[in-house]
């Protein structure tokens, strides 16, 4: 892994170079694209939840146990998170990640982020592994709606579902929620399929989204990492490209133009 100078450019080059040359691209990003947009990481120095304390790792069961108690707790709280995700425009990023979806290159895009900035810079295939703060989500049919979509009225909490009537919690997936299984099976077909990964703003270690670049790897596929930092994905890597998201995808575009132009 080169870094810096020469290396640096060589390893752009490379990276455009398997962008263009493969079958089938898709892309991961993580909370380091985010950052970059202004929205605070949940973990690490100056993190909401290292600030704030971590959730309950049992928060789902809890919702389960008094969906009452949990919409009361939400509507009475508008935090950082909430404040933050309202004022967040996508960066230079994801507008150049939407113009790799345009170009037919990029096929599809696993995000672990929340915030919807990818869906409004314009990205069209997304599956969105921790669900989107923009939205709410059924628990009986799993039917996602905007949240103006259904009535929230403070006397009767919870909100239901106008189509089956179940309960409605955020289509954010709480600790010991599963992901819902249909974004779960999309990421793994999309994977399968995959024989180049642009992994940007994550170091990948959590479950499920530790499970893409390997089974990538398994398969032979080729690997190109976003990053300020080394990671633990570093090392599967083919291609490191160190630096803010923001400033390398639109060079990294520029170049893959270039190649697709030539
Ligand atoms: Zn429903």
């Amino acid at each position: 892994m080169e870094k810096g100078g020469n290396g640096h450019v060589w390893a752009l080059e490379q990276a455009a170079e398997l962008l263009v040359a493969c079958r089938y691209a898709i892309a991961m990003t993580g909370a380091g694209v985010s950052v970059e947009s202004g929205i605070p990481p949940f973990r690490g120095p100056g993190g909401l939840w290292t600030k704030h304390g971590e959730p309950p790792m049992d928060a789902y069961q809890r919702f389960l146990a008094d969906p009452k108690g949990y919409w009361e707790q939400r509507l009475k709280a508008p935090n950082e998170i909430v404040q933050a995700l309202a004022q967040a425009r996508p960066n230079m990023g994801h507008h150049a990640m939407v113009e790799l979806e345009q170009s037919g290159v990029l096929r599809y895009l696993i995000t672990q982020n929340i915030d919807n900035l990818h869906r409004a810079a314009g990205h069209q295939k997304v599956a969105e592994i921790h669900g989107n703060a923009q939205l709410l989500r059924c628990i009986g049919c799993s039917q996602r709606f905007a949240w103006d979509a259904v009535p929230i009225v403070l006397d009767a909490l919870p909100p239901c579902c106008p189509t089956c009537g179940s309960i409605v919690k955020a289509d954010t997936v709480h600790f010991g929620e599963p992901i819902p299984p249909e974004v779960l099976e999309a990421c793994f077909r999309e994977t399968r399929q995959a024989d180049c990964m642009l992994v940007a703003g994550t170091s990948a270690l959590v479950y499920p989204a530790a499970s893409f670049p390997q089974l990538l790897k398994q398969r032979g596929g080729h690997l190109i990492e976003v990053n300020l930092y080394d990671t633990p994905l570093t090392q599967l890597a083919d291609c490191s490209l160190r630096g803010p998201f923001a400033e390398i995808l639109p060079t990294l575009v520029e170049q893959v133009r270039a190649k697709l132009t030539a």
